[in-house]
């Protein structure tokens, strides 16, 4: 696996008539916060995401490990076509939405006693998607081994129906076989997105499943900050940089859409 080098934060890397553009959320276009609650959305940068659909023909998705509902929220009024739950559901550009059946009964008990086990821990935050639970520790990251070793447990009860998703500072409990990669082969196999080249920016382990399917669609994989090893052929430095090169995709194809001087200022 070679280093991936980096990507110039000025130039794009197809053109924006052939590209299918898929963003992680978190840690890729919003810096992380505490809590999944309270990141900071700037409105710049939803002006930018309404721009980059404009000049990508539509081609532009959100795949995240946040519900879709959880995405309109901080995006709106915007709804792109997204993946949500690493793929557990799917919105397609004609507003199709997809939701894989999974037995979200089967994972309840197990919910009942991670939160047994950790609602009352300060810094830890679990967080219900269903058929989902994630255990987010950024605010006591010394229990990083302590919440795997739970959700191992837990794991091992449920059986191989499921798995364990090891992300940046949070263990996830889900249903197994479903993540980012299955997600955006889905949202390429139809319109607006079929036929052009994949490109998909990214940070966390969870988005090396989508680096790989990218990388084998013949698009290209970027990765956002310093985590290594990964699939990724090209990297970004941070949020900032990620934010930057979106708004030259923007500007190269329609000048008319250039940020603006009066925009809100960037936060770093
Ligand atoms: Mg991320």
């Amino acid at each position: 696996m070679n280093a991936p080098n980096p990507l110039s934060e000025t130039k794009p890397i197809a053109a924006p008539g052939m590209m299918a553009l898929f963003l992680d959320v978190d840690g890729t276009l919003l810096e992380f916060s505490d809590t999944p609650d309270q990141v900071d959305v700037p409105k710049s940068l939803v002006q930018s995401l309404f721009a980059a659909r404009t000049v990508l023909g539509g081609a532009i998705a959100l795949i995240s490990g946040r519900a879709l509902a959880d995405l309109d929220r901080l995006f709106q009024p915007l709804h792109l076509p997204s993946a949500g739950l690493h793929g557990f559901e799917v919105r397609h550009s004609d507003g199709e939405h997809r939701r894989h059946d999974a037995d979200a009964a089967a994972i309840s008990h197990e919910r009942d006693k991670l939160h047994q086990m950790f609602e009352a821990v300060p810094g830890v935050l679990i967080e219900d998607k269903g058929p989902c639970v994630a255990i987010h520790f950024r605010r006591a990251p010394a229990l990083s081994g302590q919440v795997t070793e739970a959700v191992a447990a837990a794991l091992a009860r449920l059986g191989p129906e499921f798995e364990m998703l090891e992300g940046d500072m949070v263990r996830e409990l889900r249903p197994a076989g479903i993540n980012k990669g299955h997600a955006i082969r889905q949202l390429m196999e139809r319109p607006p997105f079929a036929g052009r080249t994949p490109v998909f920016i990214g940070d966390d382990v969870t988005d090396e499943d989508g680096f790989a399917a990218v990388n084998e669609l013949s698009g290209i994989s970027v990765i956002v900050g310093d985590r290594r090893p990964t699939q990724a052929q090209a990297r970004l430095d941070n949020v900032a940089a990620v934010r930057r090169w979106l708004d030259h995709v923007i500007s190269t194809a329609d000048p008319t859409l250039s940020p603006s001087d009066d925009r809100e200022t960037m936060q770093a």
